[in-house]
């Protein structure tokens, strides 16, 4: 037993600020009063800066981001519609895996996990794809179990080089308010995401942008998708008053307003920079414990998540369970291909020096402790050179 709180390094759910924490103690309320839009309608607005998007709307579903996946395809594919994914990871692979349940026929490039979306192999098949077939292209932006962040940008290129009209779909759960995310300038039609990361709330809201062109596509397309919870028509109907066709989760949107306050107000190219100088601090300190990241190359490192690789013979599970009992300090598991070779620091979302500094710490006992030989001090001190010698370049004081 301990009267602090366990320290909270797995990626998502992510600490919430005590700004959110506050915001959402409040009695529940009426989701019809007629003072309710005055919450959502800027909510609505306000979303579209965070997502950087030219034009189209955001929906907030009261489900995790696996119902933004599954409303993205529901409303804008139909059954037996080729489209273009792959898979090197824990959720690429599910979001393949839920693709061929709802009845697309997914043309998948697998690759090693490690890696990341395939720019120039997706470059081929669209080039070749003369007739159109291809539906939609799908990205994971950030492959949470792997550590792995994808070039949406680059993906955007290939469409544009082969003059492809498919739809880009990104998984953005893992990535949207703490990487880059240009909606409107990537050309990016269904951006998904939830409200247990970048957007530092509990789990419970589906957040789900979408372009002008996909809310075009889903109004005129024959044989589309049967929906009913997700459906987009439903949405629209409703949230353009400020409501929504059934209860919402009002705590949590009343949250997710101080949560956009607070990202906003920072700047969200100031959030970007921040989750990249933390990430490099912890990746500073995974290099000086000599051990490696899942991570191939530095092109594919993802600065919300690091997956750190034990040593051959040393199984990473006890490193996390250790970690866990000893040090009060939760880190994410390795899933799947990765189980007992991977442990994840999730860095995504309020976090600061201080605390990168507090999981580098216990990080580094629990290896110490599981017999990986590790210098104590050595991953702590590498960041701290680190943040010294990168200062924040927007500081105004001291
Ligand atoms: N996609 C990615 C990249 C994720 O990291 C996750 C969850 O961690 C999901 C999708 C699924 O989201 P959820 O667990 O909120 O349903």
């Amino acid at each position: 037993m301990t009267t602090v709180t366990p320290h909270l390094f797995i990626p998502g759910p992510t600490n919430v600020p005590d700004a959110v924490r506050i915001a959402m103690n409040l009695p529940m309320e009426d989701m019809r009063s007629p003072e309710f839009p005055k919450l959502t309608l800027p909510i609505f607005e306000d979303l579209k800066k965070v997502f950087k998007m030219k034009d189209g709307r955001v929906f907030l579903f009261p489900s995790s981001g696996t119902g933004a996946w599954e409303s993205a395809i529901q409303n804008t594919l139909a059954v037996g519609d080729k489209v273009l994914m792959s898979r090197f990871g824990q959720f690429s692979l599910l979001w393949v895996d839920m693709a061929e349940r709802l009845g697309l026929k997914p043309e998948v490039c697998d690759e090693e996990w490690g890696t990341g979306v395939p720019v120039e192999k997706y470059a081929e098949i669209l080039a070749k794809d003369k007739n159109h077939e291809i539906k939609a292209v799908f990205v994971t932006q950030n492959e949470t179990a792997t550590g792995v962040a994808s070039d949406v940008a680059g993906v955007r290129k290939a469409l544009d080089a082969a003059k492809h009209p498919a739809l880009l779909m990104v998984d953005g759960v893992s990535s949207v308010g703490s990487l880059d995310m240009r909606m409107g300038e990537w050309g990016v039609d269904c951006c998904v995401s939830g409200s247990q990361k970048g957007f530092m709330l509990p789990t419970g809201l589906g957040i789900l942008a979408v372009s002008q062109k996909a809310l075009d596509v889903n109004k005129s397309k024959n044989g589309r998708m049967n929906r009913c919870f997700f459906s987009f028509e439903d949405m629209i109907k409703t949230n353009d008053q400020g409501f929504f066709p059934y209860t919402p989760a009002t705590t949590l949107i009343r949250g997710l307003r101080t949560s956009i306050d607070l990202l906003l107000g920072e700047g969200i190219d100031n959030v970007v920079a921040r989750h990249h100088r933390l990430a490099s601090g912890v990746r500073a300190g995974v290099h000086a414990w000599g051990l490696k990241l899942c991570a191939k190359e530095p092109k594919w490192h993802s600065d919300t998540v690091s997956a750190v690789l034990v040593p051959e013979g040393f199984d990473s599970n006890v490193v996390t369970k250790t970690a866990y009992y000893r040090y009060n300090t939760s880190l994410g598991l390795g899933l799947n291909k990765v189980a007992g070779k991977v442990f994840r620091i999730g860095h995504l979302g309020s976090l600061d020096e201080f605390m990168v500094g507090g999981v580098l710490f216990a990080v580094e006992m629990a290896l110490k402790d599981c017999g990986i030989p590790v210098k104590l001090g050595s991953g702590t001190g590498a960041a701290a050179e680190y943040f010294t010698n990168n200062p924040v370049k927007s500081a105004t004081s001291a």
